[in-house]
């Protein structure tokens, strides 16, 4: 059986160009990433490379030949830097350019070479280029936040092992290689199935770069920018959902207010940027003292929320000291060494699981006991009381006592 290799080509060729004018528009439109617009010469080096294969008939051999071959290693080329970029966002490795340049230099020693071993070395050649490629996305492009990659790996993965198989083929049944338009079925499909994966790749990275910019999207609509703590809409929304889910399954829920004492006093003296600075080392220090389940959120400003699914009085009474007490300890330096220092007073309200309370309430209640432990010295804890913290403060009413921050009080 034979396959028509002018035709597949041509096929190629087409796909080549669908995916080259699809790269073209997204690249024009929101996904202007430059990794996107790298893989998008490459796929235009590849068109090319094609084009040198159609002019076979009218061009000499030598040009078609190393021309076309130089262009696929071009392509090549871009692609694997289009993926190092992406995966490592690191610049392709050192020896990977002299290298290509070797194999275009070792091209024009080979133009006196009849077709099957040109193929064979070619065909290794093309499978050694897309070797890193390959293996930086199926090890360390698999467990990507963009799930595409996967994708992009083993159609990567695909294409190189079907260039090797090419290029064994080549060395051990030279007679099926007499020449390029020759359609035997198994070469055919062979070079069919590297090329089309490599066109399946193109696409997976297309999808893999969109994907990208979704979850960026993600994080912003719903966390901080300068903490990484969720923000205020999203933690609101759920405490909310955490009360609901608390009041079926019978469980208690907990509720913090975290206000870090005296920060004006940390920008007076220290400058804004010391100031987000020590909000960036408060955020990481809380974090690191909760499970996962729990909701650290920015509230504004210097006051953050914990929600505490799950979690009785005593256990949030626990953690808020915990919080408290590391905060406390927390040393950081600005940039001239000079230390700072900071404390936090904390607000804690439960919520037992029939309690009926809405989280608007919640929020009143752990702002008053907030309000309490600023009023009771700051760097302290205050669990919420129905009966006096029933109706919160006004906001920004706390006054600061002209003494120092105290020793919390709670143990
Ligand atoms: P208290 O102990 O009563 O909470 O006193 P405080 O100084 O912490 O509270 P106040 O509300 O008077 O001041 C909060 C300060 O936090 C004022 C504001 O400039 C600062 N701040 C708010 N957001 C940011 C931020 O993103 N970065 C920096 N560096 N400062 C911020
Ligand atoms: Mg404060
Ligand atoms: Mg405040």
């Amino acid at each position: 059986m034979k396959i028509d290799i002018p035709t597949l080509l041509l096929t190629l060729f087409a796909g080549f160009l669908l995916l080259s004018l699809q790269l073209w528009i997204a690249l024009r439109g929101a996904l202007r990433q430059p990794e996107l617009r790298t893989w998008a010469q490459g796929s235009a080096a590849m068109l090319a490379g094609f084009g040198m294969l159609f002019l076979r008939p009218w061009t000499p051999l030598w040009m078609s030949a190393l021309v076309g071959n130089c262009l696929f290693f071009l392509s090549i080329s871009l692609y694997t830097k289009a993926i190092f970029r992406y995966v490592l966002d690191h610049p392709l490795p050192r020896w990977y350019l002299p290298t290509v340049g070797l194999f275009c230099i070792a091209l024009l020693g080979m133009q006196h070479w009849v077709f099957q071993q040109r193929t064979a070395v070619v065909s290794f050649m093309l499978a050694l280029m897309l070797t890193p490629a390959t293996l930086l996305t199926l090890i360390r492009g698999w467990g990507n936040v963009a799930g595409a990659m996967r994708n992009v790996g083993l159609m990567m993965g695909l294409t190189c092992l079907a260039m090797y198989a090419r290029g064994f083929d080549a060395s051990l049944r030279p007679q099926q290689y007499a020449e390029l338009m020759a359609g035997d079925l198994g070469p055919g499909l062979v070079l069919l199935l590297s090329f089309l994966c490599l066109m399946g790749a193109g696409f997976g990275f297309v999808l893999a770069c969109f994907e990208r910019v979704a979850l960026r999207m993600e994080e912003l609509a719903t966390h901080d920018g300068l903490t990484g703590c969720l923000n205020r809409v999203t933690t609101d929304t759920l405490l909310a959902h955490t009360l609901e889910r608390g009041r079926r399954e019978g469980s208690p829920l907990s509720f913090c207010l975290l206000d870090i004492d005296h920060f004006k006093c940390v920008n007076d003296q220290f400058g804004h940027q010391a100031g987000d600075m020590v909000l960036r080392g408060f955020a990481q220090a809380v974090r690191s003292r909760l499970r996962a389940s729990d909701v650290f959120g920015r509230m504004g400003g210097e006051e953050f929320a914990l929600v505490l699914p799950a979690t009785d009085g005593p256990g949030a009474l626990r953690l808020a000291e915990l919080v408290r007490q590391t905060i406390e300890q927390m040393a950081l330096a600005d940039e001239q060494g000079r230390q700072i220092r900071v404390t936090v007073s904390i607000g804690v309200v439960v919520a037992a699981s029939d309690s009926g309370l809405s989280a608007t309430r919640l929020y009143m209640l752990a702002d008053g006991a907030l309000y309490r432990a600023k009023h009771g010295g700051r760097n302290r804890v205050m669990l919420a009381d129905e009966a006096s913290d029933a109706l919160a403060r006004p906001a920004g009413t706390i006054e600061k006592p002209s003494s120092e921050t105290v020793a919390g009080n709670f143990s």
